[in-house]
């Protein structure tokens, strides 16, 4: 059994829950969540705002963590790393964007917390693919943000080829906001 904390209904105050994760499956991994970050599409979720929650609905998609199981297929990630997973659990690994290797564009990617059951718990399953394995040195502690709120703002800083000659301004110094300014800084922008 996973144990968890969920909202029984729209806006519930969360609350323990156990639920069976059934047998894993040939491409998943389970990760020994560690750490999990909050973020505001948690509680856009939680409050149903984009009428896609299911209930009894488990936050949480800044994951970091260990893996403790891996699937009879997976060969990229071995018991004992140290991972992080976001906003996907899966891919579809068939479309164009897959196979381009933009899965993050894949129109039939899994959310981590939608009609599944997310990261606020003791543990998390996802498909191999979604599950990034944390730098040597990384401090698990506080890596759980850069998975969701830190890849939406470091993608744009690659996307427009930013330079450390650039200036660049940050609007709104919120949860993706802040982790932008740091990454800004290391750059010396
Ligand atoms: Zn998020
Ligand atoms: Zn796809």
């Amino acid at each position: 059994m996973i144990k968890a904390y969920a909202a029984k209904e729209q806006g519930a105050k969360l609350e323990p829950f156990e639920y069976d994760p059934g047998e894993l499956g040939a491409a998943q991994v389970e990760i020994a969540v560690k750490y999990c970050g909050i973020c505001h599409s948690d509680l856009s979720m939680l409050n149903n705002d984009w009428d896609m929650t299911s209930y009894p609905f488990v936050p949480g998609h800044e994951v970091a963590g260990s893996i403790i199981q891996v699937g009879a297929d997976v060969t990229t990630l071995k018991i004992g790393d140290a991972v992080g997973m976001g906003w996907h659990s899966g891919y579809c690994e068939v479309c164009p964007s897959c196979e381009s290797g933009d899965k993050n564009l894949c129109a039939t990617a899994e959310g981590t917390i939608v009609g599944r059951h997310g990261g606020f718990a003791d543990k998390v399953r996802a498909n191999f693919d979604s599950v990034v394995k944390l730098p040597e040195g990384l401090d698990m502690e506080s890596a759980g943000p850069l998975f969701c709120g830190g890849i939406t703002v470091f993608n744009p800083l690659v996307q427009y080829d930013v330079k450390a000659t650039d200036k660049v301004a940050v609007i709104g110094i919120g949860g993706l906001g802040h982790i932008a300014l740091q990454f800004l800084n290391a750059w010396g922008l």
